[in-house]
């Protein structure tokens, strides 16, 4: 590997360390999850946690941007709000916040997250009813042809940085 390695232009031995730290990463990350959540079964919640991993490492990426631009070097506090009918799981995002953000700017800082209540339209009568899943039907009329107006958005809304 290490011939390899002296061998390689400067661009593949970027590479081939990228691939490493990113293969490191992920079996840390398995272990994690593993020690977390048990091993093997449970694969719905395996997907769902990988999922909001994705979702939190991308997060923490837009914070990190934010906060450098204002010349900052801690996030103190990041505010989330996730939509009912988003499918984010609020627990996960806590548990991948954690996960998530060791090492980066918002390591230690405080995750606060705002559930938004979602709402439909009906297309029939236009009456506008909370939902709580995305089966639900309209209240005044029993037609399913609703149109989500609101609560399926995820959103970085507030920042507190140092
Ligand atoms: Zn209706």
């Amino acid at each position: 590997m290490w011939e390899l390695f002296c061998k390689a232009p400067a661009k593949k031995v970027y590479h081939y360390a990228l691939l490493i730290c990113c293969s490191c990463f992920l079996s840390g990350l398995i272990i994690i999850l593993a020690k977390q959540f048990g091993f093997p079964g449970r694969h719905s919640l395996w997907t769902k946690i990988l999922h909001e991993l994705s979702l939190m490492l991308n997060m923490i990426e837009i914070a990190e941007e934010h906060a450098r631009r204002e010349d900052a070097t801690t996030i103190t506090s990041v505010t989330v709000e996730i939509g009912a009918l988003s499918g984010v799981i609020p627990d996960a995002m806590e548990f991948a916040f954690e996960a998530c953000s060791k090492g980066t700017l918002a390591d230690g800082a405080t995750l606060k997250i705002l559930c938004i209540p979602a709402i439909g339209r009906c297309q029939k009568c236009a009456k506008e009813c909370a939902m709580e899943s995305l089966l639900d039907g309209c209240p005044e009329c029993g037609s399913y042809a609703l149109d989500i107006m609101k609560g399926q958005e995820m959103a970085l809304t507030e920042l507190e940085v140092d």
